[in-house]
């Protein structure tokens, strides 16, 4: 490894810890060792910097998706993540882009007057990365819904129903994850 590339890893791995990524995330992201990030952490804390983490660990869709409206806070970040990114969000997770997408998504909720309220549950970049992680793996697709036009995102995983969370129209009978896709590009 030259001292370029480790540098570079070291940079991408300061950023994520900044934005919030949990270790387990770094150390997949950039092959740096927990040790390693240990250090990352304590230089952060050295130079006077504070790390927000909400999560503690990677969480699946079963676990990030489990209402009604944690469905609509996934739809709305993946769908700008998958915007972003077209399909090449299904073959490797794109950490410039999820961190775009990301800002957009919690300036679209702070001027959503509807999401402060209690019930809203804002999500954050390491569940973001985890709905990145189904989406890369299959285990998860945009699907446009037949009925308002508008686009969501369902995991196999989730624990709600499979109608569009918008309109609560039932998805296509025929569409198939290969489809699904394809119409949001
Ligand atoms: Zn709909």
């Amino acid at each position: 490894m030259s001292c370029n590339s480790n540098l570079s890893r070291w940079g991408i791995a300061r950023n994520m810890a900044l934005v919030g990524y949990i270790s387990q995330i770094i150390m997949i992201e950039t092959g740096l060792t927990y040790k390693q990030i240990r250090r990352l952490y304590k230089e952060l804390k050295d130079e006077g910097l504070t790390i927000f983490r909400k999560s503690h660990k990677v969480r699946g869709g079963a676990t990030i998706i489990h209402s009604h409206t944690s469905k609509i806070e996934a739809s709305l970040l993946m769908q700008l993540y998958f915007n972003i990114t077209g399909k090449a969000a299904l073959r490797s997770i794109n950490i410039n882009a999820l961190h775009s997408a990301y800002k957009l998504y919690s300036a679209v909720r702070s001027e959503t007057l509807g999401m402060q309220r209690a019930r809203w549950q804002m999500l954050d970049i390491t569940d973001a990365w985890c709905l990145a992680q189904e989406l890369r793996s299959g285990e998860a697709m945009i699907e446009r819904c037949p009925s308002c036009k508008c686009n969501y995102f369902t995991s196999v995983n989730q624990r709600t129903s499979v109608n569009c969370p918008f309109c609560l129209s039932l998805p296509q009978a025929s569409s198939t994850k290969k489809e699904a896709t394809s119409t949001t590009v």
